[in-house]
């Protein structure tokens, strides 16, 4: 297993995640199924200038999975997965999306304004989580990784076992304090309207499997 830092701009971005107050932590949500859809155009894409991958509608969705019990929220997609480099480089960095706001240093004091404005990536998965653990297998080939961060500290890779290819991410969603519940996160009906309200033009199925209610 390896244990990496984030570059010192990553980290600041992630800092003011974690202890964000931003009211609207369910745009994580929101985050989190573009890149999945991202990364299923990237296949669709590939298939079109690529006779040997076809793309069979049926098999390209994304994925929803709260269990209550366990406090964890994970998405899945069958999109392109992503290589050990891609998960070095792709996840150690800000987001492209939300790089323009890092130009005035004033909205960093109140990160209300970079997350409005733009997509914070997924980094904001932090909003509402303290570990994030990406299964990931990319498109041709055969090993497969995790990657794991608690945050700030940095994070770790190691090579992992996963059958198919594209991309799992496990949200161990926080602890409710008195200030703050969680709770709704693992149900059905508040993730359904989350989806509706901001992932409404995904192109491709989300299906959800809700345990524990
Ligand atoms: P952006 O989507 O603006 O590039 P993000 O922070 O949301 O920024 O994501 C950073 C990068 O991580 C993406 O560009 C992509 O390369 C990679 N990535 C994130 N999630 C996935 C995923 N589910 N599948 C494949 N690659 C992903
Ligand atoms: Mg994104």
């Amino acid at each position: 297993m390896e244990k990496k830092q984030f570059q010192a701009e990553s980290k600041r971005l992630l800092e003011m995640m974690i202890n964000s107050i931003y009211s609207q932590k369910e745009i994580f949500l929101r985050e989190l199924i573009s890149n999945a859809s991202d990364a299923i155009d990237k296949i669709y894409y590939k298939a079109l200038t690529d006779d040997t991958l076809v793309f069979d509608k049926d098999s390209y969705y994304i994925k929803v999975s709260a269990d209550k019990e366990n406090r964890t929220l994970t998405i899945t997609d069958t999109g392109i997965g992503m290589t050990k480099d891609d998960l070095e480089n792709n996840l150690g960095i800000i987001a492209k999306s939300g790089s323009l706001a890092f130009k005035n240093e004033n909205e960093l004091k109140d990160g209300h304004d970079i997350i409005g404005q733009f997509g914070v990536g997924f980094y904001s998965a932090f909003m509402v989580a303290d570990i994030v653990t990406v299964i990931t297998k990319p498109l041709g080939s055969d090993t497969a990784y995790k990657w794991e961060s608690t945050g700030a500290d940095g994070y770790s890779i190691e090579p992992f076992e996963k059958d198919t290819v594209g991309t799992e991410i496990i949200l161990k969603i926080k602890e409710n304090s008195e200030d703050e519940s969680y709770d709704e996160y693992f149900e059905e009906y508040r993730l359904k309207s989350i989806i509706k309200k901001y992932s409404d033009f995904i192109r491709y199925p989300i299906k959800m499997d809700v345990k524990g209610r």
